[in-house]
């Protein structure tokens, strides 16, 4: 079923062995790919099952499909993953939003934290945060998973103590951090299933800011000797995470 084009649908869009696909989605399948009836494309119902489907008809805005077989989705890692991100400029977080979808994270908590540069207004934030999900959806769409990752926020770094108590194993990447690295800290926690990360902005993250997060049970871990951009440092860390922890590779 992986070779068929895949698209995220709500569930409630099935109806036993049919399914009525609308919106920018029917749009896609339809002026995009210009896929028509007889083909067949793969439905996931973002529960972690994927559906072979028989597109039986095609109209404006909606496309039907008949489910000629259901399987559940084997491509999902192990354990959960949480990266919180510190808003970067410009348009890295698209780029750490869809590479980490690839690698399989879970929820991404997006943070307005002191030296975060830019901070988009309400409105923009909205637009931003379903920007974010549809990067999101369409890089699962794209890598074969079935989940996609949730998108939080913009939250106050305060916001973030109740998220790092609700994770196995929570922690802070802090560039000033000497004595523990990413390494030491995961082999010490091999058995948690949720793991949270926070990674600072650009002007990275202050002392109070650290202190906070350990004071709510983070771990402050070093990734190395070098000074990695956020966006490297979000990817490579969320990377060996789950390399670590989970069955991936
Ligand atoms: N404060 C840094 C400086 O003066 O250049 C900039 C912060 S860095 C660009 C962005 C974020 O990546 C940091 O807040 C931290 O979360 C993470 N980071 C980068 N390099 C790191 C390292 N070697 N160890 C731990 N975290 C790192």
């Amino acid at each position: 079923m992986a070779n068929h084009r895949r698209f995220f649908i709500n569930p409630s869009q099935i109806d036993g062995s049919d399914a009525m696909i609308r919106g920018e989605t029917a749009r896609q399948i339809t002026k995009v790919l210009r896929l028509r009836e007889g083909d067949v494309i793969c439905i996931l119902d973002d529960l972690g099952n994927e559906h072979s489907s028989l597109i039986t008809a095609v109209s404006r805005n909606e496309v039907s499909v008949r489910i000629l077989g259901s399987t559940s989705c084997d491509r999902e890692p192990t354990i959960h993953l949480t990266l919180a991100i510190c808003l970067p400029k410009g348009d890295k977080l698209d780029l750490i939003v869809q590479k980490c979808a690839e690698l399989g994270i879970s929820k991404y908590v997006i943070v307005d934290s002191e030296r975060v540069v830019t901070r988009p207004d309400s409105a923009r934030a909205v637009e931003k945060i379903e920007r974010w999900r549809r990067i999101a959806s369409e890089a699962v769409e794209q890598c074969g998973g079935a989940r996609v990752p949730e998108v939080a926020g913009i939250v106050g770094f305060p916001d973030l103590a109740d998220e790092i108590a609700q994770n196995d194993l929570a922690l802070i990447a802090w560039e000033e951090e000497k004595s523990v690295g990413l390494k030491q800290a995961l082999k010490e926690n091999a058995s948690a299933k949720s793991v949270m990360l926070i990674v600072g902005p650009e002007g990275g993250l202050t002392e109070s800011e650290v202190e906070l997060a350990k004071s709510a049970g983070a771990k402050c871990v070093s990734l190395g000797r070098r000074v990695l951009r956020a966006e490297t440092a979000a990817i490579a860390a969320c990377a060996m995470i789950l390399y670590e922890l989970g069955d991936e590779l």
